[in-house]
């Protein structure tokens, strides 16, 4: 007899991460390479960050504190919500699971689109509940489509906004329009990655007040990106308190380590970090987008710290040959590819590389 596992596994695959910049060195024999690959900070994080770390490495022997009693505390204040609607994870992938469990059953069917952070689908597989798929329109979320693909076997929604990896968003009016048409009963997971890199006025800056008017918002954020965390994981969700304690449920018990707690409360005070990433960001992205219009280059304009870009040729080869020259992105579906922005200096290398490979 062979071993059996859960039938939902069939059609899963693991993770594929990009190459860490340490393979790449010693496969192609180079000394710089550099990685624009997963939307990580340039600058590294706040250096409040670091020193907190350092001064909580003699509690390496101890649990953490399973409840992130002061993490949750400054949030709470920051914030200006009550503690009891906050939920810490270790990174929103570990969230994005957590909501699986909490919600998912054989046959619920849950809508996404079809290009945007893989986790919703994998996780939604999971669990045995069937993803419904509704197409990008102009690389931006169809939010009309989502509406007309409820059914009443739908379970939950989710909404990535800015879009991870088209880097597009949708604006306030069309994310509360949404959220009169959706029924009650229905979750709307609303991931705000990048919240903070965005430049649009008319983008929901502050999701919050949106938990008092609609009880079925899951709003997910994260230490990964702006702050510059994410080798920590930790990442923070708000909700109702009737759904964080039902999350609670299904939470490992010490979830969020203790490096990732302090790191993560250092890293909220610091607002000169955030401020000085945002600009570095805008900086980049402008320069970004005008050697890609000196090329003839389609790109989605983003709201975040990555570019979703046409590069005319299929994206694998053009990975492959910018990674034999030190610079890693991440190809995507037929000749796009999504490429972080990085410090002046990285973006400059990626653009000369990239000019070499197309041969233009
Ligand atoms: C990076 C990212 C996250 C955060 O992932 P972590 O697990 O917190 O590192 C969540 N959602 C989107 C869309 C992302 O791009």
């Amino acid at each position: 007899m062979s071993i059996q596992f859960r039938e939902e596994l069939a059609n899963l695959s693991p993770y594929k991460p990009g190459k860490p910049i340490d393979d790449v060195k010693r496969e192609y024999g180079l000394q710089d390479v550099i990685k624009l690959a997963s939307n990580e900070n340039p600058l590294g994080c706040s250096p409040k960050a670091i020193e907190a770390i350092k001064n909580a490495l003699d509690k390496l022997a101890l649990y953490p504190d399973g409840n992130c009693t002061l993490l949750k505390e400054a949030l709470s204040k920051k914030l200006n919500l009550s503690v009891n609607k906050i939920i810490l994870s270790s990174g929103l992938d570990e969230m994005m699971d957590l909501l699986a469990k909490t919600f998912f059953k054989k046959d619920n069917e849950v809508i996404m689109a079809d290009v945007t952070f893989p986790r919703y689908i994998s996780t939604t597989m999971m669990m045995g509940a069937k993803p419904v798929i509704v197409p990008l329109v102009d690389w931006t979320y169809d939010l009309k489509g989502m509406l007309d693909a409820i059914t009443e076997k739908t379970k939950l929604i989710w909404l990535c906004n800015p879009n991870n990896p088209t880097g597009t968003m949708f604006t306030k009016r069309e994310l509360v329009d949404f959220l009169d048409k959706v029924p009650e009963n229905i979750i709307v997971v609303y991931d705000e990655a990048y919240n903070e890199f965005v430049t649009r006025d008319d983008y929901p800056r502050n999701s919050l007040p949106l938990l008092d008017k609609y009880p079925n918002i899951i709003i997910l954020k994260t230490f990964s990106k702006i702050y510059g965390l994410a080798a920590l994981r930790v990442g923070y969700t708000m909700a109702s308190e009737e759904i964080i304690s039902n999350i609670n449920k299904v939470r490992g018990p010490f979830n969020v380590n203790t490096l990732a707690q302090v790191a993560a409360i250092a890293a909220l005070e610091d607002e000169d970090f955030l401020k000085k990433t945002y600009e570095m960001n805008v900086e980049g992205k402008n320069y970004l987008y005008e050697e890609f219009n000196k090329l003839n280059l389609k790109y989605a304009p983003s709201e975040t710290n990555h570019i979703f870009v046409n590069v005319e040729r299929n994206g694998n080869e053009v990975f492959v040959e910018l990674q034999k020259r030190g610079v890693i992105i991440r190809p995507m579906a037929g000749d796009w590819i999504r490429v972080s922005i990085g410090t002046m200096d990285e973006n400059r290398l990626f653009i000369e590389k990239l000019i070499e490979v197309l041969g233009k």
